[in-house]
Parts: structure tokens; sequence; C-alpha cells
């Protein structure tokens, strides 16, 4: 049996090894040691990750409480060592060290695990104490080690610079196999334990079982951004599908016999939070089946805020009351397995025929297949006049690739619009090396009355405009840093983009994707560009984090 001494040395080692391979192969070293069992909690405590989206409800201030009570220590000198570190698990080893707590507990990871996952369940009355009670159980009996690792895995954050990647390398290493056999796999399996342990127990035989089951979520398929439908046909041959892309939640929609069950696009289970779908699917849907779609809220045939469909969920216990307020309503797009069978490697207009075979009485989205650019261009804005965010464009031929961002689906949105101001420009390579080009943008923080970049472009001006552009920056230049132009900010320029990113690249913390000028506003004043409120306001009405 393996204790959990044992797993806190590893991640000991793994922290201070900086080789991204060396890493993988030290936890492939691990798991070979372990029983099928004992992988799967060790994969999930590695990334400190519970299955089906479970958490465990402990806050770092539960964790000071309890050391309060097992050492001498006042608040006041808690808080201080609390702020000498970033890092719960180093601070929680400080103090066993300070003590001299030296002697292990010789737990087992699989007792471990077991109290983690009571704490995880533990909820409603009286639920705190419980848990501050399960909590001293385990951090009694450890050492500092165990006790550093036990408090990082309780906050979520492991800080060992271990990712799922690796644990599959390591897996792969573990059992002898490729590490894309392994990747093919988890991508079916949805869930890293379950890989680690059907791997370590079944070996090259694993390989065999892979095929869709219901009630075993597998990652969905993913879109890779597209400019415009011209740049869909750029990509895809011939005749392609464009649907509706509306904006809801993702479902996975698993049924067997009567029973249904509903997964998020990150596999977590939302059954209990979408009633009204689950008795829909119960009734329409012909056979056992995976299907997918996208469940919106609509009023009186109209869509209503993504925000709304958060609120069923999020509000899970006030179901009752939810259910007439946010009336939801369900697309299905897909179809992975229908009668026991696989639909995984066929064609996307097979699955589609499939889907509407068995849908019933449930709508599929709204779709049209289209051969020239003009058409897709009718159908996109016909998508955006019925309110939806774009469109999807999936390849007639294309198979369901679960877990990847290929190219067999695009995604088409409506661009959103920022007046930005520029701040800086590029001198250009090539056929641009005369004209200042690459344009920085930036936003307002108003309060302290300030610039923030934001982005980069060099899309969207004809020739001509880059020539005017770069005299009036030239005109407008502060100074000259290798091929930058720093410029008084004065320009402000209507700038289209399909996604805002949080990204540590700028020190707003923001970035544009797919920037690109759509006009100069010579009619606005630098003062009248858009603030970074707005930008936050854009990212987070973005945000699909279910
Ligand atoms: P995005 O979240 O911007 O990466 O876009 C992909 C998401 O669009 C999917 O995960 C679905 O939730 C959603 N979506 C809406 N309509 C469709 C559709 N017809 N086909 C596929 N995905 C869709």
């Amino acid at each position: 049996m393996a204790k959990f001494r044992e797993f806190a040395e590893i991640c000991e080692i793994l922290g201070k090894e900086n080789s991204k391979k060396e890493k993988a192969r030290l936890i492939g070293e691990f798991l070979r040691g372990l029983s099928p069992a004992e992988g799967k909690i060790a994969s999930y405590l590695f990334l400190a990750h519970f299955p089906a989206g479970r958490r465990i409800f402990l806050s770092w201030s539960t964790l000071i409480d309890v050391l309060g009570e097992m050492f001498p220590l006042t608040p006041w000198q808690l808080q201080e060592i609390g702020a000498e570190s970033v890092d719960v698990g180093e601070i929680v080893e400080g103090i066993y060290q300070r003590w001299n707590r030296y002697k292990s507990s010789g737990f087992s990871i699989e007792q471990v695990y077991e109290k983690l996952e009571e704490l995880s369940v533990q909820g409603g009355k009286g639920a705190s104490k419980k848990r501050k009670t399960i909590l001293k159980g385990l951090l009694v009996g450890m050492d500092g080690l165990e006790a550093k690792y036990l408090a990082k895995t309780i906050v979520g954050e492991m800080r060992i610079g271990v990712q799922e990647g690796m644990v599959l390398e390591g897996l792969a290493y573990a059992v002898g196999l490729p590490l894309e056999d392994i990747r093919k796999g988890f991508l079916l399996f949805g869930d890293i334990g379950e890989t680690v342990e059907t791997f370590l127990g079944k070996g090259r035989e694993a390989l065999l079982n892979l095929s869709l089951k219901p009630f075993r979520p597998i990652q969905p398929m993913l879109a890779q951004m597209a400019y415009s439908i011209k740049e869909v046909f750029e990509e895809m041959e011939g005749e392609v599908a464009l649907e509706f892309k509306y904006d809801g939640a993702r479902v996975q929609i698993h049924k067997q016999g009567e029973e249904v069950r509903i997964f998020s696009r990150h596999l977590n289970d939302l059954t209990d939070a979408f009633p009204e779908i689950v008795e829909k699917v119960r009734k329409n849907i012909k056979g056992d089946a995976i299907i997918e779609g996208e469940v919106v809220a609509m009023k009186e045939g109209k869509f209503l805020p993504f925000q709304d469909i958060l609120r069923r969920v999020t509000r899970r216990k006030e179901v009752g009351k939810m259910r007439g307020k946010v009336p939801l309503e369900l697309f299905l797009f897909d179809c992975l397995y229908s009668a026991g069978e696989s639909l995984i490697d066929k064609s996307y207009e097979e699955r589609w025929r499939k889907l509407e075979e068995i849908a019933g009485g449930i709508p599929l989205a709204e779709r049209r297949i289209v051969s020239s650019v003009e058409e897709g261009e009718r159908f996109f804005k016909l998508a955006l006049q019925a309110k939806a965010e774009g469109v999807m464009a999936k390849a007639l031929k294309g198979v369901y690739t679960p877990g990847s961002r290929g190219k067999l689906w695009l995604k088409v949105k409506k661009s959103s619009t920022l007046d930005l101001v520029i701040i800086a420009g590029e001198w250009g390579y090539g056929r641009r090396h005369n004209w200042i080009s690459d344009y920085h943008l930036a936003c307002w923080d108003r309060e302290r009355k300030e610039l923030l970049m934001i982005g980069k472009t060099f899309k969207g001006l004809t020739d001509e405009e880059f020539q005017e552009m770069t005299e009036r920056l030239l005109s407008l230049k502060i100074r000259e840093e290798g091929k930058v132009v720093y410029v008084k900010p004065e320009v402000v320029v209507e700038v289209a983009f399909n996604d805002i990113q949080k990204s540590p690249r700028y020190r707003c913390g923001y970035a544009l994707r797919l920037a690109r000028i759509i006009r100069i506003r010579d009619d606005k004043k630098p003062e009248e560009a858009d603030d970074i409120q707005t930008v936050e306001q854009i990212f987070n009405s973005q945000q699909a984090n279910l």
C-alpha cells in the first residue's frame, strides 16, 4: 500500500525539477509502483482535482483555525506567518517545523483520499464543524511534509508544475504504451483518474474497451476561430454546413433506457439543474444515445442572456422557482452514439442524419448547406438577425475529434468593436517597410487617467490609408525606440475583434484576439475612446464556464 508520505516526497521532488520530460518520467516511475486504484487517486492528488467537478469546501481560514487548535499560535502570529509566503503548503510546513513535528502518520494515500472525499461532500448545517474535525484528524497524525501537500491539495494549488498532459505522459511511460494511445483513452474516458486506473489495470487491453458508453462523458470537440465566411471557404472545400451558433451552455446528453444525464462542456454533471430538458429528452429521443446540443434561455421566442442560464446552474436548489423565471430550450447539433454504436468515426453528415432520425420533437440547430461565400454570408446575416452569436461551420466529411480544436469545425462570431487610441506604431516589413503599420492600441483607465495597451494590429487599412496614417503618426511622434514609434495619443480607431482573452502580455491583463481596424474615428476625441471597464464587461459576458 502506497503511503501518503511517499506521495508527498515525490511531489517535493517534482516541484524542484525543471525538465518536463524528467517530471513525466518521475510520475511514471511513481505510478508504476501503484495499484490501479491508487494510481487513480494519485493522479487526482497530483492535480488537486476531484472527479466530476466536485470541490473541497475548505478555505484557508478553516485551515488556519485548525492549525490554531493544534499549535500554540495566536491568531496574530498565524497571520504573520501567512504573510511570509504565498504558498499555503510552505506556510503549513513552516509551522510544523517550528514545533518539531517530525512524526509521520503512516496514512496510505487511499486513507487520505477517503477523508478528502468526506470533506468534499460535507455541506449544510454544522458542516463547518464536521469539516474541521475531519481535517484535524488528518493533520494531527502528519509530519510537516505530509501536511504541506495535504494543505496544497485542499486549497487546490499544488504548485509543482504538473499538468494533465504530464500525468498522461507519465502513464505512457509506466505502462509502456505510445502517448497517442493514452491520449485517445483520456479523451474517451474524459477523466484523468479513470484513464490512469484503466491503463494501469489493463495495459494494452484498455484500448479494446475504448468504445463510447452512456454515462461516461467524453471531452467535447472544439472549434477554431475564423475571421469570416470567406476564410471558412479557404479552409474547407466545396460544400460546407453552417449552423447557428447559439449563445448558451453546451450539453452532452446521455440516455440509456429511461435514465438521462446531462454533462457540461467541462463534463460537470448538470442533470439536476435542467429537469425540463431531462424530461424532454426522455420523452423524445429514440433509443439509447449520446447527443450534443446547446441549452439556451428563451422567453417568448427571444434569447435571454447567457447569464440567465448560469443562474439556473448556480441556484440549483431553487430549481422550481428558476424554472418559471428562466425557461430553457434545447437545440441539438450532434449525435455521438446511438443504439449501442459509437458514431464518432462517422462523418458529420452521417451523424446529422442519425440525429434527425432520433431527435423526436426536439429542434436541431438551424442549419444550411452552402457552397459559396455569398450564400454563407446570407446565412450568417440571418443568424445575427435571429440574435445568434454567429455560425459554426462544419466540414461535411469531418469525423468527431474529442477534445481537439481542429479545422473540421470553425466558428465565425459576430465581432465586437471597441474605440481605441493609437499610442505607438511599428515600422513594417517587406511591402510595408515604408509605413508605420503595426499599431499599438490602448483603452482608458479613467481613474488613473492613463492609457493601457490592449492589443496590436496591422490589419484593416488600405495602402492609401497606411500612407496617410504613417504621415499623421510621424507628425505626432514623441520618440522612437528600435522599430517602435511612440506618438501623442490623438488618433482614435474603431477596432473589431472576435474575443477578449486574459493575458499577462499587457499590464491591463487582457488582450484582443483577431483585432483589425474597421474605421478611423476622426469624429472622436481621444478622451472619448473606450475604457477598461467596457473591456471587462465584454470579457465577462463571453465567459461560459460551466
Ligand atoms: P466558443 O465557446 O466560442 O469556443 O464556441 C464553441 C461553443 O459554441 C461550443 O462549445 C458550443 O457551446 C457553442 N455552440 C453553439 N451552437 C453550436 C453549434 N451549432 N455547434 C457547435 N457548437 C455550438
